[in-house]
């Protein structure tokens, strides 16, 4: 099974990647976590898109894809949950190409809808793992604050949650990719869930919703 997160910013795609890879076996590919990787690493990518996620900019499409489909490759036949991509049509029809050339297809484009005050709010309480990647927040607090249950990592703020950058987020969200909701849904792969609810609840939702799949 291959699954698409569809969803703004802050509505817990992250979270609900990481639920659906533990429950269903599958792996989650966030291109967050994948450009993160290269900032981290320094690399020629990782230089080039700093300063452009710094302002919750959109990277150019040809490098995100480049870095998905290297991700798609090493997997092989094991399903996928994307998170983070596609993010604008440019890009839904770039990795409609790709997959076309890897004989793999998506199953189901999960939409998770969710109101901007829920957002703004959970976004300000986000932490992430330096080390494994773990996101804590309103729902899921660590034990200890500011240190990871799964591994002792230093948790973090992401410096494009910060209020200002938020907003700009959420507006590129509702520019760029919104529009995609209505591609998938002629596609016939939507699906959505309530994304205003509790975690638990949402993850409840995922399970009806894949569980017979
Ligand atoms: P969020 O979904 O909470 O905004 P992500 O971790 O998915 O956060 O993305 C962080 C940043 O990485 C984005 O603001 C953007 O700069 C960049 N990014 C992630 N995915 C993409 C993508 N598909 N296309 C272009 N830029 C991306
Ligand atoms: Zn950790």
């Amino acid at each position: 099974m291959n699954i698409i997160l569809l969803g703004p910013p802050g509505t817990g795609k992250g979270t609900i990647a990481q639920f659906i890879e533990k429950t269903f076996g599958l792996r989650q590919i966030s291109s967050g976590d994948l450009l993160r990787e290269q900032v981290k690493e320094k690399t020629t990518i990782g230089k080039k898109v700093e300063p452009i996620m710094k302002e919750g900019k959109l990277v150019p499409d040809e490098i995100i894809l480049k870095l998905i489909t290297r991700k798609v490759r090493q997997l092989g036949k094991t399903g996928f949950v994307l998170d983070g991509f596609p993010r604008n049509l440019e890009q839904a029809k770039l990795l409609d190409e790709m997959l076309k050339k890897e004989k793999i297809g998506i199953d189901i484009a999960l939409e998770i809808s969710t109101d901007e005050e829920v957002i703004v709010k959970r976004l300000s309480a986000r932490r992430q793992c330096r080390k494994c990647g773990k996101i804590y927040g309103i729902d899921i607090k660590p034990e200890k604050e500011g240190v990871c249950d799964n591994c002792g990592g230093e948790l973090f703020m992401r410096e494009d949650d910060r209020p200002e950058v938020i907003k700009y987020r959420l507006q590129l969200y509702n520019e760029r990719t919104q529009p995609l909701i209505d591609y998938y849904l002629e596609k016939e792969k939507l699906k959505s869930i309530d994304g205003n609810m509790h975690l638990e609840e949402i993850f409840d939702g995922v399970l009806k919703l894949l569980g017979n799949k």
